[in-house]
């Protein structure tokens, strides 16, 4: 039998569910803690920034979790996404290992980030909102919402990442097109903002403190709620939708995975991909699966930072999480990847590499745009700078397939294309795209900021 290059399911055959990994886990994970209270936050504590929709998925511990008709219909737009035979890549690495990613740069904003945004501008839109506030790094975010608001007739502000705004003009058009207003951040707008700029006018921005923007937006105008990309359990359940579609997807083919890969900002993609794999490694059905995480060398939330309570904003706004933190104060080096640019991490990824349950490895930036280009080159999409972390390790775990003769199946997250990153692929072409500073004394001095949470 022919082995297919597109795995493809049915539009019926898109799940109906998104799956929660909560309701499996055999230890119970670090609750969110109130900044002010320090005790677990409550649903009402959330209600001012979140729908309650969304908040009661923040916190809850069902295992299944209906996915509404209207989302269905939207995500059939691109949904189900194709799980891929990257057949050329193998090829040229002369590797026995197969290799398969799962396409997410088919959303019409271009990346996984449409199925958490899609969801959350419908709850929001059916309690009533009128408008939502956010951040966005390199801007998939931002036209990811944007995109999502249009659809539900929803107002749309996005404050992005200074570096990203002069990066990237072409993300910032992509949001006015789909009706979005965007400025730069930090920006003079919010009280949040107008401190930073007095501190370091010339600041390259970061996602915390655009965070801190867009919540303190959310909070001063009644109309207005926040709305996150990554890092909340409420995201990283919306994105499962993408690891029980290729898990369909392996199983029609009789094919699991040995390894699976993705890059983490704030750990959306990635969970979404792996979530659904862990109750397997969880119940012994594949105790031996491996996960693995790859983040940006200048920016090593996950290999680097210690598992402590930390906020998610620079201005100490948000509730407490328990994650691996470069400190809350951290301001990475500017950076191609900047979906990547992020302190903290999602806490369930968290949790997971606590338990010893997944690992986790750091690239710089050359490495990572050599695989991408070699990517781009053997299977001709051109991937983002974000998912090339992961087919750094993709391509890494292939060639060691080939010393040790080992047909395994690598299973890695596309989880958008570069399309608007071609001046990050110019700079690397002309040879003129440099590793960023290892800023060891700015991660000993956000660590020296961190919380005390007893
Ligand atoms: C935002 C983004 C990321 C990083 O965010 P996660 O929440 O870790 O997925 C990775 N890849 C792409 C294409 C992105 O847009």
């Amino acid at each position: 039998m022919v082995e297919p290059t597109k795995v493809l399911l049915s539009e019926a055959e898109m799940p109906k569910d998104w799956y929660n990994v909560r309701s499996d886990l055999p230890f119970s994970m670090p609750p969110m803690l109130h900044p002010g209270k320090g005790a677990p936050v409550e649903e009402d504590d959330l209600v001012p920034i979140f729908p309650r929709a969304l908040v009661e998925q923040e916190l809850t511990l069902e295992r299944w979790v209906a996915i509404p008709e209207e989302i269905r219909e939207i995500y059939a737009l691109w949904r189900p996404t194709p799980l891929v035979r990257a057949q050329r890549l193998e090829k040229a690495l002369g590797t026995p290992a197969r290799i398969y990613y799962k396409w997410e740069g088919v959303s019409p904003p271009g990346s996984h980030k449409a199925n958490t945004s899609v969801a959350q501008a419908f709850y929001n839109k059916l309690e009533g909102v009128k408008r939502l506030a956010t951040e966005t790094g390199a801007g998939q975010w931002g036209s990811a919402l944007a995109f999502a608001c249009q659809l539900f007739d929803l107002a749309c502000k996005v404050y992005m990442v200074r570096v990203s705004y002069d990066q990237k003009p072409y993300r910032r058009i992509l949001m006015e097109t789909w009706g979005a207003t965007c400025v730069p951040s930090p920006s003079r707008e919010t009280e949040a903002g107008r401190k930073v700029l007095e501190a370091d006018p010339e600041t390259s921005g970061s996602l915390g403190i655009a965070i801190s923007e867009a919540v303190e937006e959310a909070v001063k105008r009644e109309d207005t709620k926040y709305s996150l990309g990554s890092v909340l359990n409420h995201v990283m359940l919306h994105q499962t939708v993408i690891g029980l579609e290729a898990k369909a997807q392996l199983a029609s083919i009789g094919a699991y995975p040995d390894v699976l890969i993705g890059c983490v900002g704030g750990g959306s993609n990635f969970a979404g991909l792996f979530l659904p794999f862990i109750p397997d490694k969880l119940n012994g059905a594949a105790p031996e699966l491996r996960v693995v995480c790859t983040e940006p060398a200048a920016c090593p939330t996950l290999t680097r930072g210690p598992y402590a309570y930390d906020f998610g904003d620079t201005a100490c706004t948000t509730p407490l999480l328990k994650m691996f933190t470069l400190g809350h104060a951290f301001v990475p080096p500017p950076l191609h990847a900047g979906g990547l640019r992020y302190h903290g991490m999602a806490p369930i990824i968290c949790a997971l590499l606590d338990q010893g349950l997944i690992e986790a490895r750091a690239y710089s930036q050359l490495p990572v745009f050599a695989a991408g280009l070699q990517f781009a080159r053997t299977e001709g999409t051109v991937p983002a700078p974000e998912p090339m972390h992961a087919i750094r390790a993709v391509i890494d775990e292939a060639l060691r397939c080939r010393e040790a003769g080992k047909a395994e199946t690598i299973v890695f997250s596309l989880s958008g294309h570069g399309h608007f990153d071609l001046s990050a692929y110019a700079a690397y072409l002309s040879g003129s795209l440099e590793e960023p500073a290892q800023e060891e004394d700015a991660v000993r001095q956000a660590l020296a900021c961190l919380p005390m949470v007893p």
